[in-house]
């Protein structure tokens, strides 16, 4: 992705009606190719099946600020085959942005612990939303959002979305970490390849065929799939029409999702993403030692109200993977201070931060992995 001057776009007539098209494949979401990140070849399958689906999830109670670009200058300028070239704006109508407003409160009402804000400053946001037509719905997988620079998309909508929140809805869920559901390595499902790359070269979507092996042909490395059941109704799934899957057989002539959440949606992103109450907050004291007593891939709160204006050392213990972030509560709005993610190291999450006498922090610690959690401890001093 990128604002780069120039790309070959295809041409100016494919404006895609969205997915629920009936005859052939509709437009689709692609997410954008990035490489996974390396883990330590030496990493036991265990570790690393607990590791695994937690690179790129937020922890939990991450307020997620989104922004919608805003600028005449926001867009790209498109060249396409022709050798003609277009300006396309990455500015949304209001009914669209609207969408996505509600699709993002659809997610916060089934009860989740992520909070989502918007903000009307591009240099504050984790999740920047464009509208550019034609380029396709995408965005980028949870934390992959963090890379990219403030003046960039992470999410994109490049079709009439005015009554298809659904694409929404299904953006939002990969900005939280999740996948689609059909490279699931657990669904069964074998493609007729050549006719799934014919079907996505076709208009609206043509692909090239390495968007679509890395969007539908490749399945999901089997460890970051949490639970081995598959969730065609899922809203992470995409619809298929007839002849593109050969097994399993009922879905020869297509597959349809039902529109919306489906119930493991909702089921999964509880369970990821339970809502924190208030009595889970513990106070984190200098020189006090928290245990973090908690299964592989639950997390613990803490609230910090440091008496002295200093630097502070913050450091789990323990031979654990941990995600840990801290957070400054201003007036009940809590901005992103620092974090660390020690998955699949041989060290302990640790930072060294500035904190202010008679402001609050929160301190989020994810337990991802741990030998013996008994023996997993934060602390700071
Ligand atoms: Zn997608």
């Amino acid at each position: 992705m990128g604002n780069t001057e120039t790309k070959v776009g295809s041409s100016r007539r494919d404006r895609p009606s969205g997915k629920q098209s009936r005859k052939g494949m509709g437009a689709l979401c692609a997410m954008p190719i990035v490489p996974e990140p390396q883990l330590p070849p030496d990493i036991g399958s265990g570790r690393l099946s607990l590791i695994r689906p937690h690179l790129h999830k937020w922890v939990n109670g991450t307020v997620l600020r989104y922004y919608f670009f805003d600028r005449d200058s926001d867009g790209e300028m498109v060249q396409f085959e022709d050798g003609t070239t277009e300006w396309r704006s990455w500015v949304g109508s209001g009914v669209e942005m609207d969408v996505v407003r509600n699709a993002f409160r659809q997610w916060k009402a089934l009860g989740i612990g992520l909070e989502f804000v918007e903000v009307d400053s591009r240099d504050e946001a984790e999740v920047r939303i464009g509208f550019m037509d034609g380029d396709g719905a995408w965005s980028y997988l949870g934390r992959q959002i963090l890379d990219i620079p403030a003046d960039q998309r992470t999410m994109n909508f490049g079709w009439d979305i005015t009554n298809d929140i659904d694409t929404a809805i299904h953006e939002i869920g990969h900005t939280i970490g999740m996948s689609h559901e059909h490279q699931n390595p657990n669904s069964g499902i074998v493609w007729d390849e050549e006719a799934v790359y014919a079907a996505l070269a076709a208009p609206p979507n043509k692909w090239p065929r390495e968007k679509t092996y890395y969007n539908i042909i490749r399945k999901i490395p089997a460890e970051t799939i949490e639970g081995s059941v598959w969730d065609p109704n899922s809203i992470m799934h995409y619809p298929f029409e007839a002849g593109l899957i050969l097994q399993p057989e009922e879905y020869r002539s297509g597959l349809n999702p039902t529109p919306g959440f489906s119930q493991r949606d909702k089921d999964w992103v509880r369970a990821f993403y339970p809502a924190i109450a208030a009595d889970e907050y513990e106070e984190l004291r200098p020189m006090q030692s928290q245990s973090l007593a908690v299964m592989n891939g639950q997390q613990r709160n803490f609230v910090i109200r440091p008496t002295a204006t200093r630097y502070y050392n913050i450091c789990t213990f323990g031979a654990s993977d941990t995600v840990m972030v801290l957070f400054e509560n201003e007036n009940g709005d809590l901005r992103y201070r620092t974090g660390d993610d020690d998955s699949g190291e041989d060290r302990n999450a640790q930072f060294r931060v500035k904190l202010l006498r008679n402001h609050k922090y929160v301190l989020r610690v994810r337990l991802n992995y741990a030998d013996r959690a008994d023996e997993t401890a934060v602390m700071i001093w």
